[in-house]
């Protein structure tokens, strides 16, 4: 692929400074105890929390004074053990000839809370000790806070010529999910990448400059075109996000693909890439080529009149699981794969199979699958019309003949006798029936995008 630096000179040589970048995911940091930092014991004659006993001198014992040799006291002592009758062990530290050390409570170390993944500014700096000094100085303005939808967020803005140190800033957010101990989970997270225009000074929202409407008209009619690869291409792995949050539009309406706002295009169809964070030098290739509609307001994508069937699902399979699928993102990746990145690469990176040849061999067998259960269908129907009726089931089938008669009605008299008998219209029509009972069998179309 191409170098990060060539393609944000390339960004940049389009008329946009700063790229302002969203990370979010669920941390947990609710859960999270208070980060504690300990230092050793430096106390002079402290080992491991205990010092020498005072009381004893570290012998454990007291020697009594001497015993007078009186009657009475040398009976008393005769019922003693031996040793009582000249050392006493020592009450302070039990004969161990060491008590623990006061100051710091017999631990050999004194700890202090230096932190709490509940603070967000605890987190930010986290985040920011663990960048390199370049990365941290590129920023003009970096946040992290709790967000709605998830309890982590952290928005960052920079210079475009700096934004190969995106990859840093989210390997150390990944970091922080593992320091915590309590994981990262990103449902329902995405990673919105922003492109300022030229004059805002690296400050969002863009107040002072604003994008160029003839130019913008044509980004937002020609990129929409190019939806269907882009979101294969969001992709930094298999997952695949449904497109509640990133509608299939180009429009200054938040949940789109790509949401226009004031001096800046948000494009918020990526996915989190915490286990491949290069990924997003990906992504901002893909940015890159988009926004060659924008530079050149003269560069068209060619209709193609199709409507491209994404199904449902979480993965990026869902993108090119027909043969009409991938023929279309075959064409667009020509328009808006970054340069160098190979579909040996997609394919491997996202999981996915762009070959037809091998979904058009499945195809056939699934149109085969389904003649035969269209013969199924068509003997049971026939077997199910081909008693006598109730008298009932008669009387309606006249009215049905000659309701068909009024409104020329196009059933046949066998689909009238099943409707008669209370049955299930059927399908009589083989395409037809192929035709309906394809998504079933390749899955459940939930959105269709016209190319
Ligand atoms: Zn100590
Ligand atoms: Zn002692």
């Amino acid at each position: 692929m191409k170098s990060a630096e060539k393609i944000l000179k390339q960004i940049k040589n389009k008329g946009f400074s700063h790229l302002k970048v969203e990370l979010e995911a669920q941390l947990w940091r609710g859960r999270c105890e208070t980060v504690r930092e300990r230092t050793p014991c430096t106390v002079r004659g402290c080992n491991n929390g205990r010092i020498s006993c005072p009381a004893c001198r570290s012998k454990g014992y007291i020697l009594l004074p001497r015993v007078e040799n009186s009657a009475t006291m040398k009976s008393k002592l005769d019922d003693l053990p031996e040793f009582a009758t000249t050392r006493r062990i020592c009450a302070r530290c039990v004969g161990e000839g060491s008590i623990l050390h006061p100051t710091c409570g017999g631990r050999g170390y004194t700890e202090k809370v230096t932190g709490n993944y509940g603070s967000e500014n605890f987190c930010r700096d986290w985040i920011l000790e663990h960048v390199s000094e370049k990365a941290r100085k590129a920023l003009s303005f970096c946040k992290f806070y709790y967000d709605g939808s998830v309890d982590s967020e952290m928005t960052f803005t920079l210079p475009v010529e700096d934004g190969k140190y995106i990859v840093e800033f989210i390997q150390a957010f990944k970091d922080l999910s593992e320091a915590t101990g309590q994981g990262i989970d990103v449902a329902g997270a995405g990673m919105h990448i922003a492109v300022l225009v030229d004059g805002c000074g690296g400050k969002y929202p863009v107040t002072g400059a604003s994008l160029d409407n003839g130019k913008l008209n044509n980004f937002a009619n020609e990129v929409a075109k190019l939806l269907p690869a882009m979101y294969l291409l969001a992709s930094s792995g298999k997952q695949s996000r449904k497109l509640y949050y990133r509608e299939a539009q180009i429009s200054n309406q938040k949940y789109s693909a790509i949401h226009v706002l004031n001096g800046a295009l948000e494009f918020r169809l990526f996915e989190t890439c915490y286990d491949r964070p290069t990924a997003v030098i990906e992504f901002l290739g893909v940015i890159d080529k988009a926004l060659e509609f924008y530079a050149d307001p003269s560069k068209k994508v060619e209709k193609q009149d199709v409507t491209f069937p994404i199904f449902e699902g979480k993965t990026t399979r869902r993108f090119v699981r027909t043969s009409d699928q991938i023929r279309v993102i075959r064409k667009q990746f020509a328009l808006i794969k970054p340069e160098g990145l190979t579909i040996k690469e997609i394919e491997t990176t996202r999981n996915v199979k762009i070959t037809i040849a091998e979904v058009k061999k499945k195809e056939s067998l699934q149109v085969k699958e389904l003649k035969k259960l269209f013969k199924e269908h068509i003997s049971s129907f026939e077997l199910a019309v081909d008693g006598p009726l109730t008298r009932a089931e008669e009387g309606r089938l006249q009215n049905l003949r000659a309701q068909a008669r009024l409104t020329g009605g196009h059933y046949s008299d066998k689909q009238l006798k099943a409707m008669a008998m209370g049955l299930r219209v059927p399908e009589l029509d083989e395409k037809k029936y192929i035709e309906n009972n394809k998504p079933a069998i390749v899955g459940r179309i939930s959105k269709r995008l016209a190319v």
